[in-house]
């Protein structure tokens, strides 16, 4: 009989498939490799007496990590060291966004709260965004954070040592007896450098063991489609005067006739991203 189920991982040319709560290895047919299609973890497959048959269409697909259907994008930041990179944040929730990828955000390192940043997370929070104070050492917010995670895949992504790792680790404590007494995060990184792998979480959800975060597709996102993509500017959108304004120095703009003081940050950094994506288009017709 034919199943249906989700690749958790594929490990020399072996298949690891979920599929109603059981999981299966299956190798590819020939055919896979004949049309060029190598079947990602998060792929939906179709299978049959260990073999896979067929993949579902893609909705996405990273290359780093290597992985198919994700449904949200963990973007994780830290209160201090790494102090936030709130640019690479928005860049990260544009990416997400521009691909219909849901993302929350995970401030990790609570245990070194600042108001500052704490502002900073209310302004995601008043955006829209699920936001989650939390961190990998203490244990706090990691409560909130594994609803987040119930029922989808995802992917954390971020800048280096925010604890990405650490957050995965301790939300996964069957992952940490599996490697252990040793370093936890070395002894993955060893086994996953080249496979990720999606980890069944006690919640339902599925999270990928590699953080990391890139798209197969070139993305170049229109300088007049940047403002959609942020909630908070999203409804008003229409509503100024030019239909095709930039929210800049137009007159009239009713995106910044209703911006909000937590948004004023944002704005700034939209006004960055903004000018690189005018560049990046001015350069693509020169
Ligand atoms: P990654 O590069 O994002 O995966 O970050 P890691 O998980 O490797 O963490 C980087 C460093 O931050 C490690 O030394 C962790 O022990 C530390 N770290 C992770 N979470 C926390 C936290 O909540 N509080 C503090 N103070 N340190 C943390
Ligand atoms: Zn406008």
């Amino acid at each position: 009989m034919i199943k249906t189920g989700i690749i958790l991982k594929g490990v020399g040319g072996f298949y690891t498939v979920l599929s109603e709560e059981r999981e299966y290895v299956c190798k590819a047919r020939g055919r896979f490799r004949k049309d060029g299609v190598k079947p990602l973890p998060g792929d939906i497959a179709d299978f049959e007496d260990g073999y896979l048959l067929e993949l579902h269409a893609r909705r996405n697909a990273l290359t780093r990590p290597a992985v198919a259907n994700i449904d949200q994008l963990v973007v994780t930041a830290a209160f201090s060291r790494p102090a936030p990179d709130f640019l690479l944040v928005d860049r990260l929730l544009l990416q997400a966004a521009g691909h219909a990828i849901d993302a929350i955000l995970a401030f990790n390192k609570s245990d070194r709260k600042d108001d500052k940043t704490l502002l900073a997370a209310e302004g995601y929070r008043a955006a829209g965004y699920s936001v989650v104070i939390c961190s990998a050492k203490s244990g706090e917010g990691l409560d909130e954070l594994t609803p987040l995670l119930a029922n989808k895949t995802s992917a954390f992504a971020g800048q280096s040592a925010v604890g990405k790792s650490s957050l995965l680790n301790a939300l996964l404590p069957a992952l940490s007896l599996k490697t252990g007494d040793l370093s936890a995060k070395t002894e993955r990184g060893k086994h996953t450098t080249r496979h990720a792998e999606l980890i069944p979480l006690p919640s339902g959800g599925l999270v990928v063991d590699t953080p990391g975060f890139s798209l197969l597709e070139t993305e170049t996102i229109e300088p007049w489609d940047l403002a959609a993509l942020y909630p908070e500017f999203k409804e008003y959108i229409g509503q100024c005067r030019f239909s095709e304004c930039l929210h800049h120095t137009e007159p009239d703009c009713a995106v910044k006739a209703h911006m909000k003081p937590e948004s004023s940050a944002r704005y700034e950094r939209y006004l960055i991203i903004l000018e690189e994506l005018t560049e990046k288009r001015r350069h693509r017709f020169d």
